[in-house]
């Protein structure tokens, strides 16, 4: 039997966000805004874009024994995401995000990581079978880097595809990098992995050579509005993305790793897959929000995308 199953493990946050006029200085209180409390945390947001994008997908995650947490189990089980290796902290909250955004757009966040920090390499031993039995393993580092490397390690051993999401931005070891399938970094994160400042198409291929010299198999650089850099075997060229009326970028990163990890998983090859994704990516950037903004399958194929 042909497998097709993607396993994400990462991170899940509540963002809190207040609209204010302005962001408050240290002991300043500020009294305007609305409120909004929005799902986000990259592991989330990227197993929600593979469930709408239609692949098949099991979260491990670890979250608070609290509201938040119920929550969030039920949203993901609603969006047709497998939540049976969700872990719940006894002790630690679930992560929280506190996002203020002044009337210019500029912000200001706080992440507490709670339960994400908690992660731990002992806590994937219960879904070792599922991960072996992955076509594809997706992680970013929003969790601890030991957890990160046993689980990419472990899908590598047994010949599951993995794809790594770089973010937030942190050195990577040698170890890691050889066990990668496809780096999916952005211009910062290919810059920190590489040593080379990232600033245009040129510096990006430069980058992604050398990364793919540290032992990465395929990278894939993407590039805001430019669309992606893709190097493999030692060769780079450049998908480029649609152009799209920008509202918001929050999460676009997370709906093309999502929508990479689908295409991958369906056997396309990395530069049609890396199409599929600028496609998926290109629609959440017309819209608000992280979660809210990301497409379903159906959308795609409507715009041609
Ligand atoms: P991140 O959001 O992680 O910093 P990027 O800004 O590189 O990453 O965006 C990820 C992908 O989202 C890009 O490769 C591209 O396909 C898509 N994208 C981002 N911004 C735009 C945009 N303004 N127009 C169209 N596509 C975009």
């Amino acid at each position: 039997m042909e497998k097709k199953k993607i396993v994400v493990v990462g991170s899940s946050n509540m963002d809190m966000v207040v609209k204010t006029n302005h962001i408050p200085v240290p002991g300043e209180t500020v009294l305007s805004g609305s409120f909004f409390m929005n799902p986000g945390g990259k592991g989330a947001n990227q197993a929600v874009a593979i469930a709408r994008l239609g692949g098949e997908v099991s979260f491990i995650s670890k979250m608070g024994n609290d509201v938040f947490g119920k929550q969030f189990i039920q949203l993901f089980s609603d969006e047709g995401i497998d939540t049976r290796y969700i872990l719940s902290d006894e002790e630690l909250p679930s992560g929280v995000a506190l996002i203020t955004v002044d009337d210019a757009g500029e912000n200001s966040i706080v992440v507490a990581s709670g339960a994400n920090s908690n992660l731990l390499v002992k806590d994937l031993d219960g879904a070792r079978d599922a991960i072996s039995k992955a076509a594809i393993l997706l992680v970013q580092l929003e969790i601890p880097m030991d957890t990160v490397t046993a689980a990419v390690q472990f899908a590598h051993q047994n010949g599951v595809k993995v794809i790594l999401n770089p973010a937030p931005a942190n050195v990577l070891s040698q170890e890691l990098l050889e066990a990668v399938y496809i780096l999916t970094p952005n211009k910062t994160e290919a810059s920190m992995i590489s040593g080379i400042t990232v600033t245009d198409l040129a510096s990006a291929e430069e980058a992604a050579k050398r990364i793919c010299s540290k032992g990465a198999k395929n990278v894939v650089v993407t590039m805001g509005a430019l669309g992606a850099v893709i190097c493999e075997n030692g060769a780079c060229s450049l998908v480029p993305t649609r152009k799209v009326e920008t509202i918001d970028t929050t999460a676009a990163g997370d709906v093309f790793n999502g929508a990479l990890a689908v295409a991958v998983s369906e056997n396309k090859s990395l530069k049609e897959a890396v199409d599929f994704a600028c496609g998926g990516a290109a629609i959440s950037v017309t819209r608000m929000g992280a979660q809210a903004s990301i497409p379903y399958r159906t959308e795609l194929i409507a715009q041609e995308l």
